[in-house]
């Protein structure tokens, strides 16, 4: 280990969860860190702007955070004394049908299996024993492979979560269960009948059962400010308007750590990197795009089903075969006619986001990478679809394809929101088949970002397990990780 005088211990470029949980992670340890942004502002997929009209606060990228809310190193963080606060929705998610009922994700395992009828008992017997484990789980769950601490849990979730959507669908029987579970699954991003595509809904269900779904209070600017602040009370310095594109840019320090995906690291790097480590690199696979819409409104969007008016999320497309005809013709390159929506409804439990009696929504549906297509009229049909009336609501909109996407954020490449698609072939060894996912073959350099296990969402723990790598190889300390 090169222990001369550098200007800092270690440099995290990119400051979105994983940026900062990497930052504290290490600050925490007694470093001294540098986290060094892009843009004008930290956060990454953590920043809400007045995107549509003034005093209408929009999340420019993430809304809604059940893995943010059940993070074992975020539960570890005083956030709330740095202004951070979560508001949960009577219910977490709610999926419409075309007749008017609707199916409902609630926090009680109960509630939301009544809101199935005929498969109450199957829902039951599904999640009662998953939701159960979930505390125990989780920090197995969201982690680079290693041998899990709670292996009999484990397993129970792991055969249950490597089955396709399409397969563990068939527990179920009415178009209510199996609608929910598409909705659920189609987070994944990938086509329903791919393998592992039963962990996303089960992650995001055990989460609801346990934390669950909220949106945070003043936008998610909020997250991203109360991991700065937290960060900046240990000492730790932040750069904002600095961006990385190559490494002599960097002050000097003992390690660095990238909160990019595998493609911009190439273009930083990949001079310092093996032909393997490259090859590997050059291999890593983007998932499908997404097309986004914010919408300033002057009313609550009017669903027919009343469990929608209670909820932060709601899942547009009907039916499982809807939604998997959806998912599958946009992994095809095709732009569905009714694409499936995830629609969120901040303004509902949170005032702060727009003026006295006025409302925003969020929603974005898929679309094949880099994709420039506008699907605002596919979208708002949808909403229309399950809210007659929606449309005349709206007072302003803002909109984005995968580019502005990728403009807004280089870490979204051709609009994959999650660091790259994570099916079986990536969900373990993204980027690449390595022994640590984090190390690169450069001696100090790590990645941090979403495209290392667990991959995709605001929960920070890619950060966190690549700067523990870090404190172990680099600094020589002793790394007591959380399982
Ligand atoms: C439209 C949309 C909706 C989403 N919805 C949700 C949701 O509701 N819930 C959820 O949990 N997740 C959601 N996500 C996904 C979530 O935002 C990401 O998975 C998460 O932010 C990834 O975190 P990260 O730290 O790996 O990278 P990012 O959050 O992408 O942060 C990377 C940061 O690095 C900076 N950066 C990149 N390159 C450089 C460079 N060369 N030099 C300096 N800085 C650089 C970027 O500016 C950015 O600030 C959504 C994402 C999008 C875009």
């Amino acid at each position: 280990m090169d222990l001369n005088k550098k200007d800092y211990d270690a440099i995290v470029v990119g400051s979105g969860p994983n940026g900062l949980a990497a930052a504290i992670t290490m600050q925490q340890a007694g470093l001294s860190i540098l986290l060094v942004e892009g843009r004008e502002t930290i956060g990454g997929g953590m920043r809400s702007a007045e995107l549509s009209l003034p005093h209408f606060v929009h999340d420019v990228c993430s809304a809604v955070y059940p893995l943010a809310a059940c993070s074992p190193f975020f539960k570890t963080l005083p956030l709330e004394k740095h202004g951070l606060e979560f508001i949960n929705p009577p219910i977490a998610a709610a999926h419409p049908f075309d007749d008017g009922t609707a199916a409902a994700l609630c926090r009680s395992i109960e509630q939301t299996a009544k809101s199935l009828g005929e498969d109450e008992q199957s829902y039951t017997k599904l999640m009662k024993p998953i939701a159960h484990d979930w505390p125990r789980i989780i920090a197995d769950v969201l982690a680079p492979l290693h041998f899990p601490t709670h292996p009999f849990e484990m397993v129970r979730f792991g055969l249950k979560a490597l089955t396709s959507a399409r397969h563990l669908s068939k527990i179920f029987h009415s178009k209510k269960a199996k609608g929910l579970w598409a909705g659920m699954t189609a987070h994944s991003i990938q086509p329903l009948s791919n393998a592992a595509t039963s962990a996303t809904g089960l992650v995001l269900m055990s989460a609801a059962h346990n934390d669950g779904w909220p949106v945070a209070k003043g936008g998610s600017q909020s997250i991203a400010n109360a991991l700065g602040s937290y960060f900046l009370s240990l000492g730790g310095t932040i750069e904002t308007n600095f961006y990385v594109d190559s490494l002599n840019k960097l002050p000097s320090a003992h390690a660095i750590l990238f909160d990019v995906t595998p493609k911009q690291l190439l273009q930083i790097a990949g001079y310092k990197f093996s032909s393997i480590y490259k090859w590997q690199l050059n291999r890593y696979r983007y998932g499908m795009g997404v097309f986004k819409i914010d919408w300033a409104l002057d009313g609550p969007i009017p669903f027919i089903a009343s469990e929608c008016k209670q909820a932060g999320t709601i899942h547009l497309g009907n039916t499982f075969e809807e939604i998997a005809d959806s998912e599958q013709k946009t992994s095809e390159g095709k732009h569905p006619e009714k694409p499936f929506v995830l629609l969120v409804q901040q303004s509902l439990f949170d005032s702060s986001r727009a003026p006295r009696g006025k409302h925003t929504a969020w929603a974005y549906c898929h679309v094949p990478n880099g994709s420039t297509t506008d699907m605002t009229v596919q979208i708002e049909n949808q909403v229309e679809r399950f809210a007659p009336g929606f449309r005349d609501r709206v007072m302003g909109r803002h909109v984005m394809n995968t580019a502005e996407i990728e403009e807004y954020n280089p870490n979204y490449i051709g609009g994959d929101i999650i660091g790259g698609i994570m099916d079986l072939g990536q969900l373990f060894t993204r980027p690449g088949l390595r022994l640590s996912p984090y190390k690169t073959s450069a001696k100090g350099i790590y990645m941090c970002s979403s495209s290392t296990p667990p991959g995709g969402g605001v929960h920070g723990m890619c950060g966190y397990h690549a700067a523990k790598r870090a404190l172990k190889e680099v600094f020589n300390k002793k790394a007591s990780i959380i399982y």
